[in-house]
């Protein structure tokens, strides 16, 4: 048995051990310094937080019992993607590859504020009415699919050594509840950190209320790629305990918090104008609209 048949046959222990080793750290680190007073009681955020997460791998599990692990290995012994097509020094393909992965995921997360229907989904995310570890891994179960399809496609065409893949699920698990959780590190030491990772005082920015706050600080795992493209923010300008988190229009309890009400979330509701780049269409444009029609 090699090293890669090693780790996938024994990926799920890996990743949960991963898992809950680092909801651990970040939980103790939440009681003894947090950085804002949560809406919601814990017990409740926790629960239905972590149904979400428990309802998700049950569903991927039966849907995709290979993963992206899977996919990865049916990749390499085909010789399908890039990296099964040149050869690069090991560390090499692994370094890229999960550098690679890291930006389709951000523009994932772009194109899921961009498209109304994806926002719809995007939304359960966002409605958190608090940002803690378990906001990380918060998700509707469609944009999990979805998530996953695009990993899928992207391995396909990619063809990371299956190590990769595992390195990057487990990475971006990791920084998920690192960068969504309820502490506060010291502002020099967030200001060196956010060079290499996303902080989690950075990615708070995402999940105000305010348009133009949330739809910045894009990245998930490297800081890099907000700036690269002008999606970066330094900081909430309410400051982080004065900024309001989640969505301005969705604010009951009953819809953003409990399960069955975030499982319906992206079904209710029209569509608004919150989308990126939805223009504004109020009475007066209606008014220019007319006459100029009248015009012409
Ligand atoms: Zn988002
Ligand atoms: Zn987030």
């Amino acid at each position: 048995m090699n090293f890669s048949e090693l780790i996938m046959n024994n990926e799920i222990t890996v990743r949960l051990s991963f898992f809950f080793g680092i909801f651990a750290v970040m939980a103790i680190w939440e009681v003894v310094a947090p950085c804002r007073a949560l809406t919601v009681s814990k017990i409740v955020r926790w629960t239905n937080n972590l149904g979400i997460v428990f309802l998700n791998s049950v569903v991927l599990r039966l849907l995709f019992p290979a993963a992206a692990v899977g996919v990865a290995a049916f990749a390499a012994e085909h010789g399908w993607g890039i990296f099964n097509y040149i050869q690069l020094p090991y560390l090499i393909a692994m370094l890229l590859s999960v550098i690679i992965l890291d930006f389709i995921i951000y523009l994932q997360h772009v194109l899921v504020h961009a498209v109304p229907a994806l926002w719809r989904l995007h939304r359960v995310h966002h409605a958190d009415l608090d940002f803690d570890a378990t906001t990380g891994a918060r998700f509707h179960t469609l944009e999990i699919i979805l998530s996953m399809l695009i990993k899928f496609a992207t391995i396909i065409v990619l063809g990371p050594p299956v190590v990769a893949v595992v390195i990057f699920e487990i990475l971006l698990n990791a920084t998920a509840m690192f960068n969504h959780s309820n502490v506060r590190l010291p502002l020099t030491l967030d200001r060196i950190l956010r060079r290499f990772v996303v902080t989690p005082d950075m990615h708070r920015v995402h999940h105000s209320v305010e348009d133009d706050e949330a739809n910045s600080n894009f990245g998930f795992n490297l800081p890099w790629w907000d700036r690269l493209f002008g999606t970066y923010r330094t900081q909430p300008r309410g400051g982080h305990e004065g900024m309001i988190i989640g969505i301005h229009k969705y604010r009951n309890p009953k819809q953003v918090s409990w399960l069955p009400g975030m499982l319906a979330l992206p079904f209710t509701g029209r569509i608004t104008d919150y989308a990126i780049n939805r223009r504004q269409w109020n009475a007066d444009d209606r008014k220019k609209y007319d006459e100029s029609k009248n015009d012409a």
